[in-house]
Parts: C-alpha cells; sequence; structure tokens
C-alpha cells in the first residue's frame, strides 16, 4: 500500500501534527513486553507523578483519550443533570462536543456569554449564574474556561483568580477545558499552578494530544472529593484504556525533561511570527491578540481563495472571512515565511 502524502505545510489544526519525538521515544520504550492492564502499571504510576510533579502538589489524575471526554467527564463529576454550566459561546464544550457534557452530566444545560475574544468575565459570569433558583431553572454549579480560548487568547493567573473566586461564591465549582494548556503555561511563564489549583481550578482537562502526542488527555483534580467516583465515570464512559501504558507513557516522555514547554512555546512563537507578517498587510485584521498558538485574522474572500488554491490548509472559523491559523511544535519558520509570502502576494494583486 502506497502511503498518504502527509504535509506539513498546513495551519488547520494542531491536531494535524504528528508525534513529538519525546512521546514517540515513551512510545517505544512502554512496548517491551507485558505489563499490567487498566492503569496498574508503572508507566501509569510515572505519568501520575510526573504531573503531581509538575503542579506541585497531590492531585488525582485519570487518563482518558480525548478532550471531549475529558470536558464532559469532568464536568459530569461537578454537575448533576438538573444544575448549569456556565461557559463562552464559542466554548468547544459548546459548539463541538455533540452534547457529550449534557449527555454525560445527565441533563446539565449550558448558559453562555459572548464576551470579546472568547474570554469571560466576572460581570458576564455573574449575570449568567445570577439565575432564580427555583424548580424553574437549572443551578449554576460549574464555570468552566478554556485555557488557551478558542480565540487563542489567555487569561491571566489573576484573571483566572478573579473568575474563580466569582464562581466560588455563587457556588460553583471551576473547570478549566486546557486542550492547550501547555501553550498558556509557556505563553505566560507563570508556574502550571498558577493556572491550576492556585487561581482557584478545581478540575483541569489537561491537554496533550494538541501538542505532540498521539492522543491522550489528562483530567486533573486538586479538589480530590470531586474524584471520588471518577473512575466509574471514566469506566462508564469508555475511556479507561486496558493497554494505559501507552496512554500514559507519552505524559513521561513529555513533562519529565520539558518537552511539552519547548514544543508549546515553540508554536506560540510561530504564531507570534505568523501574526506579525499578517500584521504588515493592508486589508488584514486580527479578530483577537496573538498570545498562544493561533492567529484569527479577517481576510478578503479573493486572498483567501488565492491562498488555499496554493495548497494551504486552513479553517474559516468566524463566518467564512474570519480565519484560523493553527500552529503546532513541528510548525517550522520556513512555512510561516512561505504562507505568509502567498499571503501578501495574494493581497497585492
Ligand atoms: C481540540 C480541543 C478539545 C479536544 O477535542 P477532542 O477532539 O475531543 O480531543 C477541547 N477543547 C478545545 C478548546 C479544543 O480546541
Amino acid at each position: 500500500m502506497k502511503a498518504p502524502r502527509g504535509t506539513s505545510s498546513q495551519f488547520a489544526s494542531d491536531n494535524w501534527s504528528g508525534i513529538c519525538p519525546e512521546a514517540w521515544a515513551a512510545l517505544a520504550a512502554a512496548n517491551a513486553g507485558h505489563a499490567p492492564s487498566y492503569g496498574s502499571d508503572d508507566w501509569t504510576t510515572a505519568a501520575t507523578a510526573a504531573i503531581r510533579s509538575v503542579f506541585e502538589t497531590e492531585c488525582e489524575v485519570f487518563m482518558v483519550f480525548n478532550g471531549t471526554a475529558a470536558n464532559s467527564l469532568a464536568l459530569s463529576a461537578l454537575c448533576r443533570g438538573t444544575d448549569a454550566i456556565v461557559c463562552h459561546a464559542n466554548a468547544h464544550i459548546n459548539v463541538d462536543e455533540c452534547g457529550a457534557p449534557h449527555f454525560f452530566s445527565g441533563g446539565a444545560k449550558l448558559l453562555t456569554a459572548d464576551t470579546p475574544h472568547a474570554k469571560l468575565t466576572v460581570d458576564a459570569v455573574e449575570r449568567l449564574a445570577v439565575t432564580p433558583h427555583d424548580v424553574h431553572s437549572a443551578r449554576p454549579r460549574a464555570l468552566s474556561l478554556t485555557q488557551a480560548t478558542e480565540l487563542g487568547t489567555l487569561y491571566t493567573p489573576l484573571e483566572m483568580w478573579d473568575l474563580a473566586e466569582c464562581a466560588h461564591a455563587l457556588g460553583m465549582k471551576v473547570h478549566v477545558d486546557g486542550a492547550r494548556f501547555a501553550n498558556a503555561v509557556a505563553a505566560l511563564g507563570c508556574a502550571p499552578a498558577d493556572l491550576a489549583w492556585r487561581a482557584g481550578v478545581d478540575v483541569l482537562s489537561f491537554g496533550g494530544t494538541k501538542n505532540g502526542m498521539q492522543f491522550g488527555e489528562a483530567v486533573v483534580f486538586f479538589d480530590a472529593g470531586l474524584a471520588e467516583e471518577f473512575g466509574r465515570k471514566r469506566m462508564q464512559g469508555g475511556q479507561l484504556a486496558s493497554k494505559m501504558r501507552f496512554l500514559a507513557a507519552p505524559w513521561v516522555g513529555v513533562l519529565e525533561d520539558g518537552a511539552w514547554l519547548r514544543h508549546a512555546a515553540h508554536a506560540n512563537a510561530m504564531a507570534t511570527r505568523l501574526a506579525t507578517a499578517v500584521g504588515e498587510l493592508p486589508g488584514a485584521r486580527l479578530l483577537a491578540p496573538v498570545q498562544a498558538n493561533g492567529v484569527f485574522v479577517e481576510l478578503p474572500q479573493p486572498a483567501i481563495d488565492a491562498v488555499r488554491a496554493k495548497g494551504w490548509q486552513f479553517y474559516s472559523f468566524v463566518g467564512a472571512t474570519g480565519v484560523r491559523f493553527m500552529c503546532s511544535w513541528d510548525t517550522t519558520p520556513a512555512s510561516i515565511d512561505a504562507i505568509a509570502a502567498d499571503l501578501r502576494a495574494a493581497m497585492n494583486s
């Protein structure tokens, strides 16, 4: 069979990228003979220890296959079916998970606000959450923030703290969708804990897939009480891997020498490089500040068509002409310069 031709010349998503060398090496190392199943193996123990060390605390860690499962199962640990989850209108849990948070929680409603740059504000959370708590409305029990956001922006540790404080005061727990948590940590240059339990986060969906792993996310509970039934939820949700060592080993590979932050910082730097080039094009308008590994820009339709015709892959994200360029751990400076040149030519013709 002829292998399909891959390309690194694309900006569709960071999940189009391959497996980074550190994850690949760990997978190979884990592939030595037999090991106990369902997480009773040494790799799972080591990955859990590595995540605890990264977060400087004794958190509860559960590996799952993907981000949708991480988010919806984590939220189902915070909410019952009669509860509500406050999130941004752009949130992955709202627009990209086919109702999985409702499904796994047994019916929880999402309450959304469409605040600028995909970032929730304390005002918006208060407005959404202060609903009459009688039997006619679902009770807000969880705030879900995305870090980095769906528009490539970031919450600072202080912004997270303020939001978490507000959520807790209103009787909610705080979940973070961290599909791109590594990009946020790398960009903000803070300790991972500063965007997690030290900022009031109760549970984090810690993303691995988009940062160079084959697949796999970790649900990290900083409030151990919330994790009590989570082992069963994961099983019931079809997310307990029997060959768990292959979900766990890549975490050891990327966390132990800081590769996860190097890869994320590289992806962020590539986005900044592209944003600088795009910023010089008359007729292009950034839709959000470029703070992580995504560039969101409004372009004229003919320019979009011309660049696509050259083979570049990227999504229309905000309407037809608000496009998204995602950078990943293996995006090269040369590919940034090449697409920037094609964009420049398209805008000038
Ligand atoms: C990619 C992504 C996820 C996870 O998606 P899966 O395809 O289920 O792994 C979750 N949240 C955000 C913001 C994402 O971009």
